[in-house]
């Protein structure tokens, strides 16, 4: 694709944008990417430039499609975090560095990465729009996974499964989930893939000449009751989620009803009820089926209205009926969420969607739908508030309270090495023992063997109570020898 194919995009979703910086950023970046191939053969700034494309595509804010386009520069070229903020300012250079620190996290271990990575995600709370470009990049590497090795591909495909595509639905970013989950599920589990397509090919070709059918009889009667809508579609359901509904259903496909949803778009709240009356007078509701998501929306914000019905010849079919907006929010979720402020510059509205709140929101529905119980319990939101995650730097990741210091690190790793601190780099700079880290940072230790004791001083400033008694006892033990 070309940059001219992204600025299209751009366009058509927000004709006020200001392209030009997002061109800058694409020479910026195939400047610095120059030369650079990927594993499939391609030139590197087709990676970037597919990125800023799904970013585009998802209805982000320009600021996180420039970084989608800068997004690999400081990890894999000759410029730096200090190059792009010069040139693109203190925003995309801190959602630049953001995917940097994310990319940091290193294999060891599908446990323990997992629990890593996990981490990092509640810890980039401070701007949400670092885990979308994150996702963004993520799906592209998923659509390129072909040219790496098995074992590589395997790995990428689960770890999607098991920590992106949770993250989006909680998002509320119904689109990109679907998208990520079907690019990683032949990987994952190719049988059962090749199971599912198969059974759903057939079922989906016998499903729409009757659907169309459908939509005919329903476009009709809401002519006649001269109601607005945009458009009646069938919606395939995707196939990961398909599989995963199935292996609820003893694995029968007959007993899946939204198979193929018919959508109804309409203009207003009043007239998706009206369409709803329209629906439930023509053709029988089935009991308790029927979901009223626009008075209770969903906790990730999602709203509409779901009815199964026995329609035509008793088949059973589901009907969702949203407005316009609603049906933004639904595919999009939170990249949707930016506006323009007065002076008509684009603002993302992330005070709404702070990701703690998301997670205590994530908790609600635990209670009500059990399927998350599970994931709730490997949050532990409660255990993540007022803490910082910082990295070793051989990338693991320690979660420390707020304000702690190299020293508290020091003794997290182990004793011997907070007893034999003297001194520490952060982000490979000397810094003072009593600096409060940040997350994101990398902390390595540098300890002297000959050094007998902690420094009592350390006792003013140690934020754990951990490493504060274990100073203690050794400046005791010292004491006496
Ligand atoms: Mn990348």
């Amino acid at each position: 694709m070309t940059i001219q194919d992204l600025l299209n995009t751009i366009k058509t979703n927000n004709p006020e944008a200001d392209l030009d910086l997002v061109k800058l950023a694409y020479e910026f970046a195939q400047k610095a990417h120059k030369g650079q191939k990927r594993l499939s053969g391609e030139d590197y700034i087709q990676h970037p430039l597919h990125t800023a494309q799904i970013l585009a595509e998802m209805r982000a804010d320009i600021t996180s499609i420039i970084a989608g386009l800068l997004h690999d520069v400081p990890e894999d070229t000759n410029y730096t975090i200090q190059d792009i903020e010069k040139d693109f300012g203190k925003e995309v250079a801190s959602l630049v560095d953001g995917i940097t620190k994310l990319g940091k996290i290193k294999y060891r271990g599908i446990e323990r990465y997992v629990e890593n990575l996990r981490k990092m995600f509640i810890a980039m709370a401070t701007d949400i729009r670092t885990i979308l470009i994150k996702l963004a990049d993520r799906l592209h590497n998923l659509k390129t996974l072909s040219a790496l090795p098995p074992k590589k591909q395997y790995r990428i495909a689960l770890e999607t499964l098991e920590i992106y595509t949770p993250c989006a639905g909680r998002l509320g970013m119904r689109h990109i989930k679907r998208e990520l989950e079907d690019a990683a599920f032949p990987y994952v589990y190719p049988k059962e893939y090749k199971w599912v397509k198969s059974i759903a090919s057939i079922k989906y070709k016998e499903k729409e000449k009757y659907l169309e059918k459908v939509k005919k009889i329903l476009e009709q009667e809401l002519r006649k009751a001269s109601i607005k809508f945009f458009s009646v579609q069938g919606r395939a359901k995707g196939l990961y989620s398909l599989y995963r509904k199935l292996l609820s259903y003893d694995r029968d496909i007959s007993k899946i009803y939204d198979l193929i949803a018919l959508r109804i778009i309409v203009e207003n709240i009043s007239e998706c009820y009206a369409t709803l009356g329209i629906i439930h007078s023509k053709w029988n509701p089935f009991k308790n089926r029927f979901k009223d998501y626009i008075a209770q929306p969903k906790p990730n914000g999602y709203q509409s209205l779901h009815t199964t019905v026995f329609c035509e010849g008793r088949e059973i079919v589901e009907f969702q009926i949203r407005t316009r907006k609603m049906h933004e929010e639904a595919e999009y979720g939170i990249a949707a969420h930016w506006h323009y402020n007065e002076k008509g510059s684009v603002v993302f509205d992330s005070k709404h969607f702070k990701w703690v709140q998301e997670l205590a929101k994530w908790q609600e529905e635990a209670k009500d739908y059990k399927k998350y119980l599970e994931d709730l319990e490997s949050l532990k939101i409660d255990v993540f508030r007022n803490r910082i995650f910082v990295f070793t730097p051989q990338g693991d990741v320690i979660d420390l309270p707020e304000d702690s210091t190299p020293i508290d690190f020091a003794y997290y790793i182990h004793t011997d090495i907070g007893n034999k601190c003297s001194g520490a780099r952060v982000n490979d700079q000397i810094a003072s023992l009593d600096t409060k880290l940040k997350s994101g940072d990398v902390v390595e230790i540098i300890t002297d063997k000959n050094r007998k004791s902690p420094n009592p001083d350390w006792l003013k400033f140690v934020k754990t109570r951990s490493a504060a008694s274990r100073i203690r006892s050794q400046i005791r033990v010292s004491a006496q020898s």
